[in-house]
């Protein structure tokens, strides 16, 4: 018979110390790849452009293997908004305007005990009314759109407006960009964002790190 409470002392504290230190395990793929030769290559998200990859676009399909290689670098986000916002308690509201399930998954996982995020003030809200922030995943979807400005209004200011992942950026491959309706303060760029992009980038905004 197992000993549960054997077997968590046994184990020990499992959880990152990122980012006050390196992070140890990102998906190598999910962060923005860099170019290792001069071929030319397929990139079906049309993400690879004479300045590099677009964060925006590229969703993380490792086609481009051959002449690109990940960076392995937390830095495909972008900062907005100028400010800091609420360096102390941080409350996110996720919204689902059409994921294929993934984004919500990653979004979420920063919440388990490895990330687990609320060790440095990062928590999830069911209600706009008491969120900080705003996580807006999934592509464009008439239907969503009112519920998108409605959540935004219900929120105190400032409000934090987040797009998450390739597919409100871009419209992914199949597609459009929420980036004609929504004007963010922040965007993650992946397919979906790693968990250690999603943790620097949300510090970031929040003026924790420089
Ligand atoms: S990983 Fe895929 S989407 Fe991103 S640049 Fe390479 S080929 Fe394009
Ligand atoms: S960005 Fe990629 S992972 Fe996220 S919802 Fe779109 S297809 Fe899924």
């Amino acid at each position: 018979m197992r000993i549960w409470p054997l077997d968590s002392l046994k184990k020990g504290i499992i959880t990152t110390k990122f980012p006050k230190k390196e992070n140890e395990t990102i998906s190598p793929w999910s962060t923005l790849p860099k170019r290792k030769n001069d071929e030319d290559v397929f990139c079906p998200a049309d993400a690879i452009g004479t300045e590099g990859v677009d964060l925006k676009k590229c969703i993380s399909c490792g086609l481009c293997d051959s002449s690109f290689e990940p960076s392995l670098k937390t830095d495909n986000y972008s900062m907005i908004r100028k400010e800091p916002a609420l360096k102390k308690s941080f409350k996110i509201f996720a919204i689902d305007s059409g994921t294929c399930g993934s984004c919500n998954t990653e979004l979420h996982s920063i919440n388990n005990p490895y990330y687990d995020a609320s060790r440095l003030g990062i928590f999830f809200t069911n209600t706009p009314k008491q969120a900080d922030a705003l996580a807006i995943m999934g592509v464009y979807s008439e239907k969503m759109v009112p519920v998108i400005k409605e959540a935004i209004s219900a929120m105190s200011r400032p409000a934090v407006i987040i797009l998450f992942g390739a597919c409100p950026l871009s419209g992914n491959i199949f597609g459009k960009s929420l980036e004609s309706i929504i004007e963010p303060d922040l965007v993650i760029g992946g397919c979906p964002p790693d968990p250690f992009v999603i943790i620097e980038a949300l510090e970031k905004v929040r003026g924790r790190k420089q």
